[in-house]
């Protein structure tokens, strides 16, 4: 059986706890989309980690850990960080990589700094990791695929030729920076040839039998819905697809072997770069939940940078949800509400004078004004409770207003940041 779980929201909304609890019963868990440029941040018997390529199953003995050909794949980066996590007691992850996974190179880091750059106040608040270049690239026909570095080195030859062709017009003319030199480049891929040699395989060709012997397997989504280039807030989105439905491309399945998709949405909002957040909040009531937020603060698990904090939006949730096409919602971060007297919740957007609870495109979503809610809170610590009925009346209420407005049932709540901290409902 093949489950999802993706995102609702801006990112960041717990996804990688949940991967790493529900690999527990997995045997294959699969990224299909994105790169190193947003991090899980995973708390369990080894420590905590912060991943950006591994699958977050990879603490799982038992689970292969799949890098689709969906992914924008760097390649050091995979390395050092199986290096890390092995140095830290995990035993060492049974990695496959797809033959048709690209890589991203090293001008493409270079690419993303020079142009956030270039475009100054009016950048998209990249991580530089190269993700923008190196999708535009793909689609544009001159990416790499990982197959290309056993090709003939005549062939590849050829085809770096080609593509730093047009990259140095780029460099010499735009950003007035020094040309690729192609030999370099070669080398540096037969570098990339050595590392990635032993897990190289047709992934699509090896879920596709693993779905016939009847394997679990897990599609593990980056950041979230509002992040699609087609349904997010474009442009502030993120240059890969985050829906589940690009679990089918970006691993290479039947898209009618997602049985579940279980959408992770967060107990308030937090979002990264720039864009409309129209639950947002500022100053010492942004600070505060900003401090006390996920596990050990609300700050990028990549950049370190702080996230911009809100109250949670029951109108973009629900999008976000709906566009996933949710199964099952599960609810993360709960227990950070605990200190709040009461809880603000955006249940609808005031555009010109209307008020709605549909998702608006941008240039709407620009204008819109949060409609509040408040509910009360709990008061408490809630972590450590297992029990759906033993949480708090307040508590099961705001639970249960949320399900409401979002349309979609709430099936797990999250209390605390380690694999046991979970409540099914
Ligand atoms: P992802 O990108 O969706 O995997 O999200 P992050 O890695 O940014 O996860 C959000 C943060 O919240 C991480 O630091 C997690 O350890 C933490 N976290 C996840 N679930 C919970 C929870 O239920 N409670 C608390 N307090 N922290 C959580």
């Amino acid at each position: 059986m093949v489950k999802a779980i993706v995102g609702a929201n801006w990112g960041d909304e717990g996804k990688g706890k949940m991967t790493d609890m529900l690999a527990q019963e997995a045997d294959i868990v699969v990224r299909f989309q994105g790169g190193a440029n947003a991090g899980h941040t995973i708390v369990n018997k080894y420590g905590k980690f912060a991943l950006h390529t591994l699958p977050s199953g990879v603490f799982n003995e038992n689970v292969t850990s799949v890098i689709g050909n969906g992914v924008a794949l760097n390649i050091p980066i995979l390395f050092n960080e199986i290096k890390d996590i092995m140095s830290k007691g995990v035993p060492e992850p049974k990695l496959l990589i797809s033959n048709r996974a690209q890589m991203v190179m090293p001008y493409h880091i270079d690419f993303d700094t020079y142009e956030e750059a270039r475009l100054a106040g009016k950048s998209f608040g990249s991580t530089k990791s190269g993700i923008a270049p190196f999708y535009s690239d793909k689609y544009a026909k001159i990416g790499f695929q990982v197959s290309e570095l056993f090709d003939d080195e005549a062939v590849l030859k050829e085809k770096i030729a080609r593509v730093c062709e047009i990259k140095n017009v780029m460099l010499e003319d735009l950003y007035h920076k020094p040309k690729l030199d192609e030999d370099k480049l070669y080398e540096t891929m037969m570098e990339y040839k050595k590392m990635v040699e032993p897990y190289v395989c047709d992934t699509s060709l090896y879920l596709w039998n693993a779905i016939r012997k009847g394997k679990n397997i897990l599609l593990e989504g980056q950041l979230g819905s509002l992040k699609d280039p087609d349904h997010g807030i474009y442009p502030m989105v993120t240059s890969s697809s985050t829906l589940a439905a690009y679990g089918a491309i970006g691993a290479g399945l039947p898209p009618y072997e997602i049985k579940q998709i279980i959408t992770v949405c967060k107990a308030y909002s937090s979002a990264v770069g720039a864009g409309a957040f129209v639950s947002e909040i500022f100053g010492e009531e942004a600070e505060e939940l900003r401090n006390r937020g996920g596990d050990g603060g609300e700050y990028g698990a990549t950049t370190g940078r702080p996230r911009r904090m809100g109250w949670f939006d029951c109108v973009a949730s629900k999008y976000g949800c709906r566009i996933q096409g949710t199964t099952d919602v599960a609810f993360t971060v709960l227990d950070v509400l605990g200190y709040l007297d009461e809880i603000p919740v955006c249940t609808g957007y005031e555009i010109d004078g209307k008020v709605t609870t549909d998702f608006p495109v941008t240039s709407l979503l620009e204008k819109a004004k949060p409609v509040l809610e408040v509910l009360p809170g709990w008061k408490c610590d809630i972590r450590g409770i297992k029990k759906y009925e033993d949480l708090p009346e307040n508590c099961r209420k705001y639970i249960e207003f949320i399900e409401d407005k979002i349309g979609f049932p709430i099936t797990m709540v999250s209390n605390g940041p380690s694999r046991d901290d979970i409540i099914y409902r």
